[in-house]
């Protein structure tokens, strides 16, 4: 259940890879299909209101992208070099970081984003290392201890917030830089664990990013209408039971139930909607889930004069007002920049600045004009204007996650015929979010081939 991008590539896999005869229905309690995907029209031109790019270096996207037929439409990065804010000066936002854990000191003072101070700071971590880290721990505690404050706030700070919209006193290493965690505990120095972290992974080829034309949101809309999947919108869950067969599902309008048998349920909804549907079949789970923070924000698009911003795709606020992350989409995206207007996405909001979400679509137009304005230079009136508003959009990974998720998995693994998956567990992005579905839609087709082997069995054996 749950039409955003897991449940759907859950239910695509399901399609083509469950017995013959399997119905799959897709249950989602909003009127649109997509979650954190959504693309509407701004100046006239389809945008992306949420997630906009996805991780074109995940395999899986592209060939999902590809299977369901919108090869042709599938468009990278123009530029994907991005700068940060800084008191009000852009600086470049240095090469060769791990979520701006430097591992090349050299591309990090050629960057000119650290005082003196700053650069000696984390400098000091290679002649004096620490001790590995073999506890998870914050981002914050860690950078802030160990390569410096000055560090932490104009470059982890920004780029984690950027990701999640999150704090880093709080965002766990373990869980939002797994590959720096496994070298910290061989490494005293966090900058040599850096090191060892790139080293490990394979360079990559070809763009790191990929988007739809029309939108990413097409993405989650061509697998709704796949053949072989049913979808009901507006079709919450709202209690989940076992029953001797498979599952119990009481759905829809409050006033008006309707309940619906399953063998087999993909939960693929966020953390506090999964947290009650799994309070009578897995509660140990359910528990679990209640300690999974969100954060909100709000996306602010304009379509504006054509203009030119600075060079690059955006940039990241260090500190500093109301918008943390500025995307240049014309400049970004060779296909938005078509016309006489050009489009500018600015990100509004983090966990623990819910306050400054609480305006008007109007205000916050206004305040994003404004401050694009001292940032990138933005000049004249928007043509249009669209807020997307995203409460709770995105699950904070704070310390302890990674134990959680693995708690979490394993009281779900107790119970035949369910399995969950989305941005709660093993990733918030687009990409990790598709190969988690995929993996749980396995998981149900081999014990949905099991329970047809043992029917079949026990048939064979009444009949002998
Ligand atoms: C503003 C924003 C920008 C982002 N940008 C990017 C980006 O550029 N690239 C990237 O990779 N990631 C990005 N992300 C993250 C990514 O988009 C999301 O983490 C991902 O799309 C989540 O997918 P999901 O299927 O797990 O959950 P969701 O998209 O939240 O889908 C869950 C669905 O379940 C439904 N539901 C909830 N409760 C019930 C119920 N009881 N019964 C039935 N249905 C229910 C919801 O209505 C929803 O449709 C962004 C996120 C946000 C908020």
């Amino acid at each position: 259940m749950g039409a955003g991008i897991a449940g759907l590539a859950a239910a695509y896999e399901l399609s083509r890879t469950a017995p013959p005869g399997t119905e799959i229905l897709v249950l989602e309690g909003s009127r649109r299909v997509g979650g954190k995907l959504a693309v509407s029209e701004i100046a006239g031109v389809p945008l992306d209101e949420g997630a906009e790019a996805a991780l074109a270096r995940v395999p899986e996207v592209i060939d999902l992208m590809t299977d369901l037929g919108l090869g042709a439409d599938i468009v990278y990065p123009a530029t994907t070099s991005a700068s940060i804010a800084v008191q009000g000066i852009l600086r470049p936002v240095p090469a060769g970081t791990l979520l701006g854990v430097p591992a090349d000191l050299d591309a990090l003072r050629a960057s000119s984003l650290l005082s003196g101070d700053g650069f000696a700071a984390v400098a000091h971590d290679l002649s004096t290392p620490g001790s590995p880290v073999t506890e998870d721990v914050s981002v914050g505690t860690l950078i802030g201890d160990r390569l410096g404050p000055e560090l932490l706030a104009r470059l982890v700070e920004p780029l984690l917030g950027g990701v999640y919209a999150g704090r880093t006193e709080l965002l766990s290493v373990q869980a939002t830089m797994p590959a720096l965690a496994v070298q910290l505990r061989r490494h005293g120095s966090v900058i040599e664990a850096a090191r060892a972290a790139r080293s490990d992974t394979p360079a990559a080829e070809g763009p790191v990013f990929a988007t739809l034309r029309g939108g990413l949101a097409r993405l989650a809309l061509t697998l709704a209408e796949q053949p072989g999947i049913t979808v009901r919108t507006e079709t919450p869950v709202r209690e989940l039971t076992r029953t001797s067969t498979g599952f119990r599902l009481v759905v829809g309008p409050a006033p008006q139930p309707i309940v619906v048998e399953a063998d087999a349920v993909v939960l693929a909804v966020p953390a506090n909607k999964a947290e009650p549907l799994l309070a009578a079949v897995a509660p140990r789970a359910a528990v679990e889930l209640a300690g999974i923070a969100v954060a909100s924000m709000a996306v602010v698009t304009l379509a504006v004069p054509r203009q030119a911003f600075p060079p690059g795709s955006g940039l990241l606020v260090a500190g500093g007002g109301a918008v943390k992350a500025v995307t240049f989409s014309s400049q970004k995206w060779a296909h938005l920049d078509t016309g006489e207007h050009v489009f500018i996405r600015a990100s509004i909001g983090r966990r623990g600045e819910e306050h400054v979400l609480h305006r008007a679509d109007d205000e916050l137009i206004n305040v994003a004009v404004a401050e694009l304005g001292e940032l990138v230079g933005l000049s004249g009136q928007p043509v249009d204007a669209r807020v997307s508003r995203w409460g709770g959009g995105l699950p904070q990974y704070d310390v302890g996650h990674v134990d959680r998720v693995r708690r979490i998995l394993a009281a779900v693994a107790e119970v035949r015929g369910l399995v969950v998956c989305g941005a709660a567990y093993d990733g918030v992005g687009v990409a990790a979010c598709i190969r988690g579905a995929q993996q749980a839609a396995q998981e149900i087709e081999d014990q949905l081939r099991r329970s047809a082997h043992a029917a079949a069995a026990a048939v064979q054996g009444r009949g002998q």
